[in-house]
């Protein structure tokens, strides 16, 4: 029995990161500033594309992403059942249509031949999701995207740092929206970006984070002198603070090392989880580097508790574990908007009774890793006995 508690998704904030908060705040520039540019400059450069904005989150980075490409209502988007509701919701708040996909079996990924079969002439773009880290066909993908002429916004908040064919995620010329929300690979407590080929899309979304004043507006009260803004059209508050970005800066640089650490955590739970009745997660493809986000197994169907019941025994003896997710379609309001039901959608249903997030990071040590493995194979062998 561990006398503290492992909290799942923990961050590893270091004195790098805390020096730089400090630095802001003492600087008296805590909003959005200098250091949010150096942030954005540094993650497209990381990634390989041309523009980078930051932003309040991920969400707003989706929902901005689907109002500067004119999507709205009558449109159609393309979303896997399998994924935060985020993605879904963005699109709700678009005023569009959002469309759910099942997954592929294995990867739990958004399953492309569904998703074509889905297409319809008011379909307008999709939103793969690079589920745990996994990076989806970037290949099929742009065959889809090309095909149909649709739009591509790319939900990559769990795949900052995978590549497809040795390209970064973000890196293919569509929209890709990350997320440094705390349980993420890298994070500034909230917060998220888009990145972009086109320097027009990056301005819009610039504008239209900051009430759509006209670009560049924090700078009005900088030594740069004052300038009255123009308001073009009416945004949202999405800004990202130099406190945020300060944290940002000084996490990215470790990120490469943070994924090989996973990557070690990987296969050593894959190895110590040999004769559990849990299905550990199919090996990332070739050519590929998964981004190590989540380690999900899959409670077996013959296993002697379901997973809900693993989870509670699990948290009586310290160990905090995810669950990602339980689909869209299962959720109350798209499940009754759109009539849903859950053998429609049968892998992901599937996915979504049985998935289980194991601790996993930088921040999980060794012992923390053995004691997962301790409570697992108690808690399922005292079940089994009880059976
Ligand atoms: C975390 C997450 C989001 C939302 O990110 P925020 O930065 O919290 O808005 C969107 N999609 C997926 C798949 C996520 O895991």
């Amino acid at each position: 029995m561990r006398d503290q508690f492992l909290v799942f998704g923990r961050p590893l904030i270091g004195d790098e990161e805390i020096a730089e908060v400090v630095d802001s705040l003492r600087s008296g520039w805590v909003g959005t500033g200098p250091k949010v540019q150096r942030f954005e400059q540094q993650l497209a450069d990381y990634v390989g594309a041309a523009h980078c904005r930051c932003l309040s989150s991920c969400t707003a980075a989706l929902i901005l992403s689907l109002r500067i490409l004119g999507i709205g209502p009558g449109d159609e988007v393309l979303v896997p059942a399998m994924t935060f509701v985020a993605s879904a919701n963005a699109v709700e708040h678009a005023g569009a249509t959002p469309v759910l996909v099942d997954s592929e079996p294995g990867t739990g990924l958004i399953d492309l031949d569904g998703a074509e079969a889905a297409i319809t002439p008011r379909t307008r773009a999709i939103m793969p999701v690079h589920l745990a880290g996994r990076p989806v066909d970037m290949d099929r993908l742009d065959g889809l995207r090309d095909r149909y002429g649709l739009a591509v916004i790319e939900d990559a908040a769990h795949a900052l740092g995978a590549e497809w064919r040795g390209r970064r995620i973000g890196a293919f010329g569509n929209l890709a929206a990350f997320s440094f929300y705390v349980t993420k690979n890298v994070t500034t407590v909230e917060g998220g970006a888009l990145v972009t080929e086109d320097a027009g899309l990056a301005e819009a979304v610039e504008r239209l984070a900051l009430h759509g004043l006209s670009a560049g507006a924090w700078q009005r009260f900088s030594e740069e002198g004052f300038r009255h803004y123009e308001v073009v059209e009416p945004g949202f508050k999405y800004n990202m603070t130099d406190v945020q970005a300060a944290i940002g800066l000084r996490q990215l640089p470790k990120l490469d090392r943070w994924i090989g650490v996973r990557a070690q955590q990987w296969e050593r739970y894959d190895a110590l989880l040999v004769g559990l009745p849990l299905s550990t997660p199919v090996p990332p493809a070739l050519r590929t580097r998964h981004a190590r986000h989540l380690y999900q197994v899959l409670v077996e169907p013959d296993a002697p508790l379901g997973r809900d019941e693993l989870i509670d025994e699990l948290t009586e003896l310290g160990i905090g574990t995810g669950v990602h997710y339980r689909g869209v379609h299962l959720q109350p309001y798209y499940r009754e908007r759109y009539g849903l039901e859950p053998e429609q959608f049968p892998v992901a249903t599937d996915i979504s009774e049985r998935t289980l997030s194991l601790p996993l990071g930088p921040a999980v040590s060794e012992a923390d890793q053995d004691d997962v493995i301790a409570a697992l194979s108690a808690v399922l062998a005292r079940a089994r006995e009880a059976v």
